[in-house]
């Protein structure tokens, strides 16, 4: 009897194992950090067998703590840190480099030089992506131009080119599979989100031999079986998307316009689009969504720093002791007496693009109190949320009728109240707030007819708050310019 899915959601800073029951319902979870290193400024890896070996023990342990044998398991569903490259030989499966993780920008310079031979456009159309240092396509070139073996596997087809999601299940079928789903593939810089497959001048372009690279499989559905070393069973896995995309699917946002934003450190919103690409004129990333059954695709756009600026204020600033206690001082005014905080640390994302941007406070009097302060920066995470919603509605033309809302700042029930009231449209928050895991879940339950179809999925998935706009259009909108001039006043003030 398979009574339960097994999620595995390997972070940047953690990996995660989660057993969800029939009902949707979380039975138990274990958690490991991801050590990180930082070998010189701006670069960042991780050890590819750290990455292995933490989700191995975290499934290890999850087991143990629900008392569940691996033969209950119905299906095992991946969600992954997006983008983050690794290099590894196919018949010894041992790691040729560090992991180089999405946020390394040891390849700006040369996408910025791709950027000036005027490729960007030519990227933007077929990859749906900006010419970023984020992305894999250039990560893989620089191992196979920094990495003499692998460039000596690749001339004897030993190698193999993968994104997390794609080394997790080489490690897990014992290395049978050499695969990933299009959700990832969308963020490589090397597939036609368009005709969904490796593109041949994006190949071209960085280097890559086409046969390094992983089979595109379904984000949904049997893709092979756990070699029963690995966890003592042969269980199928049948679910893999990217984090946010399978945190749009755990949000149950499977129609057009519908949008989620997750609160972590930094904001990712996704707005489902539907079975078509919708381009980008504007900074917004167009990608491919998770589906269970047909092409769907969402437009994505980035705030780089959110909850970052209450650590920010809890672990630089010393005015609060926890995360927690942002609300609670917040709340010790009525409003943030007219303070704004730019939290643009690091530049800003969308839609700005502007890595020279900084960290401003604005608006300050003698009456101004930590208080404001604080109560001005959880503001800034609702603000510069709004940047983005306004974003795409102005590229989809279509508007959005709520938000939905998961991430570790969905506790701050005055950040969600806030957010709420500068949309001006409700925010919801679900009961299950680990929807990256819960996505991941349904992928692979729905893949295996665990639960038999999306409408099942869909009464299961329930909200437990629901925070309705409480000001007026007229202050909503008054406010909203008030930091659109702030903003300005913090853009580009590095350049110098
Ligand atoms: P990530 O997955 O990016 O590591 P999480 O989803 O775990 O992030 O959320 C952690 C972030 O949320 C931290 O940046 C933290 O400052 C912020 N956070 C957590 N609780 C609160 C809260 N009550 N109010 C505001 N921010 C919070």
């Amino acid at each position: 009897m398979s009574d339960y899915i097994l999620a595995l959601d390997q972070g940047t800073t953690s990996s995660r194992a989660i057993l969800f029951d029939a009902a949707g319902q979380i039975a138990a979870s274990a958690g490991q950090e991801l050590p990180q290193i930082y070998p010189q400024a701006g670069w960042v890896e991780h050890d590819p067998n750290a990455i292995w070996q933490s989700q191995h023990e975290c499934i290890q342990a999850v087991l143990r703590k629900a008392a569940v044998a691996p033969e209950q398991i119905a299906a095992i569903g991946i969600a992954n840190q997006r983008e983050t490259s690794l290099a590894w030989q196919r018949s010894t499966s041992e790691p040729l480099c560090n992991a180089i993780v999405w946020q390394c920008r040891r390849t700006a310079s040369r996408c910025q030089e791709l950027e000036a031979q005027g490729l960007a456009e030519m990227v933007r159309q077929k990859t749906g992506l900006v010419l970023d240092a984020y992305f894999s396509g250039p990560k893989f070139e620089w191992i196979l131009q920094n990495v003499p073996r692998a460039r000596e596997l690749a001339a004897r087809n030993d190698l193999c080119l993968g994104t997390v999601d794609s080394w997790l299940i080489a490690n897990l079928t014992g290395h049978a599979q050499h695969v990933t789903d299009p959700t990832n593939a969308s963020r490589t810089m090397l597939y036609d989100i368009h005709a969904r497959e490796w593109d041949e001048d994006m190949l071209a372009l960085f280097g890559i031999p086409r046969a390094a690279l992983p089979r595109v499989v379904p984000s949904s559905g049997f893709i092979e079986n756990t070699d029963p070393a690995v966890f003592g069973a042969a269980v199928p896995i049948a679910g893999i998307a990217g984090d946010q995309q399978a945190a749009l699917f755990g949000q149950t946002c499977w129609q057009p316009g519908h949008a989620k934003n997750t609160y972590g450190t930094g904001c990712f919103l996704l707005s489902h689009t539907g079975e078509h690409a919708t381009p980008s004129r504007s900074g917004l990333l167009t990608t491919v969504a998770a589906s269970s059954h047909r092409t769907a695709y969402a437009l994505e756009g980035s705030v780089f720093v959110a909850g970052a600026a209450i650590q920010w204020l809890r672990d630089k600033m010393g005015v609060i002791a926890t995360a927690a206690e942002s609300e609670e001082l917040a709340r010790q005014v009525h409003d943030s007496g007219g303070v704004f905080v730019v939290p643009a640390f690091t530049g800003l994302g969308t839609p700005y693009w502007d890595p020279n941007a900084r960290g401003s406070i604005l608006g300050l009097t003698l009456g101004s109190t930590k208080a404001h302060i604080v109560r001005a920066t959880l503001e800034s995470i609702a603000l510069q949320t709004r940047d983005v919603v306004q974003t795409m509605q102005q590229e989809s033309g279509a508007a959005l009728q709520e938000l939905r809302a998961d991430g570790g700042a969905v506790a701050n029930a005055l950040l969600m109240q806030t957010q709420a009231d500068l949309l001006g449209i409700p925010v919801v928050v679900p009961s299950i707030t680990e929807t990256t895991a819960l996505g991941a879940a349904y992928l692979a339950g729905l893949g295996v007819g665990f639960w038999p179809d999306t409408e099942t999925v869909k009464t299961q998935w329930r909200v437990a708050h629901r925070y309705e706009p409480q000001i007026s259009a007229d202050e909503r909108e008054s406010r909203y310019a008030t930091w659109q001039r702030a903003v300005e006043r913090a853009r580009d003030w590095a350049a110098n």
